[in-house]
């Protein structure tokens, strides 16, 4: 479960990116962060993963606080936290398998997860993922030579090697075509419902939002202006 209890941010510019966001999103909950450009969408996910330091609040992950005090402690949080990017930031002159078992060591550089030996357990673990995200043909191709859908695919892989507990996901489809957008908006609900993980889903998308997910927040200003169902949204959002 995660909780953000009244978080804030207010950048040393003045601008109040986030005011007083209270948020709790159950194991299994897929949330849909929606709102216009400069609504504070990305400032959350920042905070929560202490990309960005808040202001004032709390955000607790399973009931343990994420505070980016002490940077060891702040590791550890982070491996606890699948990330999902628009642009997928895979290694590409790794392949597909590399890419996924690099997750299991939170992030890493090219020449880190090119020198790290996996356990047997992670390699069939990270075959296991590959699998469910249905690129096990793809396996040892590199990440480079994929299509769009075909790398977030490999983006979702390798956020779930981590077994995580939570995941934060950014504009997942913002960079592929309408149907891939659909193909892999399905695939991560599933696997949160399969897997019981609450996610946060920064979509631009709203009618995409709409279809897919079950809870929707809307964000204006750094507020919350609508929290529920796809099916009580209307135009104030
Ligand atoms: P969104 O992701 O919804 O587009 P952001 O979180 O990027 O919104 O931005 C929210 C507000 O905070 C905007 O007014 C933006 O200009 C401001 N902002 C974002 N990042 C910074 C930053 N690093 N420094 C100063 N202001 C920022
Ligand atoms: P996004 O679509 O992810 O919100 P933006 O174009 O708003 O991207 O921001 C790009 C980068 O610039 C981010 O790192 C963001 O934090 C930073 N940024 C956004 N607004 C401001 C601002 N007003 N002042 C300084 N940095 C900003």
């Amino acid at each position: 479960m995660l909780e953000l209890k009244s978080l804030t941010k207010t950048y040393k510019t003045g601008d109040k990116a986030l005011v007083d966001v209270s948020l709790t999103v159950p194991e299994g909950q897929v949330v849909g962060l929606i709102g216009p450009s400069g609504a504070g969408k990305s400032t959350l996910i920042r905070c929560i993963n202490r990309l960005v330091e808040p202001t004032d609040g709390d955000v607790l992950l399973s009931g343990s606080p994420i505070t980016g005090q002490d940077q060891r402690k702040l590791r550890a949080m982070r491996r606890r936290i699948g990330m999902i990017f628009q642009e997928y930031a895979l290694v590409e002159r790794l392949t597909v398998m590399e890419n996924v078992l690099s997750g299991r060591l939170g992030y890493v550089g090219f020449w880190t997860s090119f020198t790290r030996r996996y356990s047997a357990d992670d390699i069939s673990r990270a075959y296991g993922l590959l699998d469910r995200v249905g690129l096990m043909q793809h396996a040892d191709k590199r990440a480079d030579a994929l299509s769009g859908g075909q790398r977030q695919r490999v983006g979702i892989a390798r956020a779930l090697a981590q077994e995580p507990e939570l995941l934060l996901v950014d504009e997942p489809t913002a960079s592929l075509d309408p149907k891939t957008s659909r193909q892999i908006m399905r695939l991560l609900i599933e696997i949160c419902a399969e897997r019981n993980l609450p996610a946060i889903v920064n979509i631009h998308d709203v009618p995409l939002a709409r279809q897919f997910m079950q809870r929707i927040v809307g964000l204006r200003a750094g507020e919350v202006v609508f929290d529920g169902a796809p099916d009580a949204l209307n135009e104030t959002v």
